[in-house]
């Protein structure tokens, strides 16, 4: 079935415009670096591992539950789990570098007149990366899951996406693009919205229905938009 045109475009921020994972490993090598009880023991690559399991792709809040776990498996760290979670919302911004693919394609959206915005689950500093990352023009296009009171997959959140970049009426012309099965592909879905999806080395979940567009990157879409 051929989809409707894509006039307008919504997008995830970590680990689709922003490289979330890029920011927590520079982040982890830093807290590695700083705790000697965990330097000593492990090298860097079998302590990522672990924080990577106990991060859960970002999504284990609060975070001084993965310094608790930390803490379990190597011993006291100089710093406590609260002193560690104060640390990290301090320097978690600072650790994202902006992708100058992402940049060079959002200009090229921009030329053509394509209007777009973020909606994006996390606390109030994920308005810090997106400033981070070189995107602050999108700030009055950008709702942050923790200030709005709602989170992804819920389609209410969607709904206010849409309705900040003018397409609350035609979600079905608007694609979304995120790198989560469920809160980005499903929830845009019950949204009325056109779908995309990041693979980052996964396959899609056997029981859940495919987005409309599967990409390698986020500017993999300029092809898709013909741009
Ligand atoms: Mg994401």
């Amino acid at each position: 079935m051929s989809q409707a045109k894509i006039e307008a475009l919504l997008f995830d921020l970590d680990n689709t415009l922003a490289d979330r994972e890029g920011a927590f490993k520079r982040l982890c090598r830093e807290f590695w670096q700083a705790e000697p009880t965990i330097n000593s023991s492990v090298v860097f690559n079998d302590a990522y591992l672990k924080l990577c399991e106990w991060d859960a792709d970002g999504r284990t809040f609060p975070k001084r539950d993965i310094f608790d776990l930390a803490r379990q498996e190597w011993g006291e760290l100089i710093r406590t789990p609260d002193e560690m979670e104060r640390w990290y919302e301090s320097v978690y911004p600072s650790m994202f570098r902006p992708d100058v693919r992402v940049t060079r394609f959002l200009q090229r959206v921009e030329q053509v007149g394509i209007p777009w915005g973020i909606v994006s689950n996390g606390p109030a500093f994920q308005s810090q990366v997106i400033r981070q990352i070189g995107l602050q023009r999108a700030a009055p296009r950008s709702v942050i899951s923790a200030e709005f009171g709602s989170a992804k997959p819920a389609q209410v959140i969607f709904e206010e996406g849409l309705r900040r970049i003018g397409f609350e009426s035609a979600p079905g012309r608007c694609l979304f693009v995120g790198d989560s099965p469920i809160a980005d592909v499903e929830g845009a879905r019950s949204a009325g919205m056109q779908t995309g999806w990041i693979i980052r080395g996964r396959s899609w979940p056997a029981d859940l229905t495919r987005p409309d567009y599967t990409l390698g990157h986020v500017s993999d879409l300029a092809e898709v938009l013909g741009i």
